[in-house]
């Protein structure tokens, strides 16, 4: 089977998904639009292609539809209007859901930089947050977990997440016996329970790759596609130049690069251009990576909607991207004239050449990626607007 990226048309936001082979999908970032709503047709086609689909079971399979996995770039409005949906379509006994966890500083950020309507948005999205950390803890498998300190007020969240959610869900007592080879004796439970609620070493403030962690999490089941993601650690997002409460919300954003039978695509949430030149120019060791995640991609969806503000020279260089794609609203003049330039190689379809892709031109934008013939990379195919529905 295919493997097909989408970005959505949803006028001003983001939303992206990727179908897997497998049949699964993950999403990464959860925009809409007041008349179309990515996640609920991707809830519906999943229903409707389901193996056991028959018309009276389609409320049932949608109910019943798990997302393999979901990323939120950043806690702004225009990218967490869905999060109700959402939470209720993440598997049961884990997260299942990345995103940078937000310390009092970036809870002040987000404040400061959320309108007043989508402010409602971002605190809604961090209760569902408490509250799935709450049923995760009581899920029968994370029964030992430490009880969540009593909060009610938006900053004193903070303190909670920042320990239940850099922690990928721990693993149960059973499993962690299992990764031991050992059965205990009644007398060793509570040196191994003492060990499970020692309390977490400071972590990084994005879930580092969840292979890294442990061998006991389990892993979301992508088959033959591959994820990478990386957020930049709040610490660092407050040195870099010319920062301001909207762009150290802007600057926390994850990453993601998804790769599928040999093409790559790079999502960059609304990072800004001063905090790509940091991350991409730094020597500092925890920030070596950067370069190689962002470098040698086929399509880039361009940071912060294509804005002058995201564009780096540096990121351009080493992305050398095939074709930029822009999730961008009608009447938004601020798209950077520098994707449709020099920096990037261009595609041909149907006898035009793109540089620059935007959703504002071509509403929905759908890539079909073919696996590959022995030696080959799989073939890609496009189509536009709302024919890309089906
Ligand atoms: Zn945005």
């Amino acid at each position: 089977m295919n493997a097909e990226f989408y970005l959505f048309d949803i006028d001003h936001g983001q939303c992206a998904a990727v179908h897997l082979p497998n049949g699964r999908w993950c999403i990464f970032d959860v925009g809409s639009r007041a008349d179309f709503s990515p996640i609920e047709w991707i809830i519906d086609q999943a229903a409707t292609n389901h193996p056991r689909f028959n018309p009276a079971r389609h409320k049932a399979l949608a109910t019943a539809f798990k997302f393999e996995k979901a990323t939120i770039s950043h806690l702004h409005g225009d990218h967490i209007t869905e999060s109700e949906i959402l939470f209720k379509h993440l598997k049961t006994e884990s997260f299942g859901l990345r995103y940078t966890t937000p310390d009092e500083q970036l809870l002040t950020d987000m404040r400061d930089s959320n309108s007043e309507t989508s402010l409602p948005l971002v605190r809604r999205f961090l209760r569902l947050c408490r509250e799935r950390a709450n049923a995760i803890q009581n899920h029968p498998t994370n029964q030992i977990l430490p009880p969540p300190a009593p909060s009610s007020t938006l900053p004193s969240l903070a303190s909670l997440f920042a320990q239940q959610l850099t922690t990928p869900r721990l693993p149960s007592l059973r499993e962690l016996l299992a990764e031991q080879s050992v059965v205990p004796k009644p007398s060793s439970l509570p040196s191994l329970m003492a060990a499970r609620l020692t309390p977490p070493s400071p972590l990084p403030p994005v879930f580092p790759p969840v292979a890294a962690q442990s061998t006991l999490v389990i892993e979301p089941n992508l088959g033959v596609v591959k994820i990478r993601e990386r957020g930049i650690p709040l610490n660092i997002t407050r040195k870099i130049e010319g920062s301001s409460a909207q762009s150290r919300v802007n600057n926390s954003s994850i990453v993601s690069r998804i790769n599928a039978f040999g093409s790559s695509i790079l999502l960059c949430g609304d990072l800004e251009g001063e905090g790509w030149e940091f991350v991409l120019n730094s020597r500092l060791p925890m920030l070596q990576q950067w370069r190689e995640l962002v470098s040698g991609v086929d399509i880039l969806v361009a940071p912060h909607h294509g804005h002058r503000s995201g564009f780096s020279t540096t990121l351009l260089s080493l992305a050398k991207p095939a074709v930029v794609l822009v999730s961008v609203k009608s009447g938004d003049e601020n798209v950077d004239s520098r994707y449709s330039g020099d920096m990037i190689s261009g595609i041909c379809l149907d006898g035009t050449d793109y540089c620059c892709i935007t959703t504002r031109q071509k509403g929905h934008i759908k890539v079909t990626i073919e696996p590959p013939a022995i030696g080959q990379k799989g073939q890609r195919s496009w189509s536009f607007g709302d024919v890309t529905l089906g």
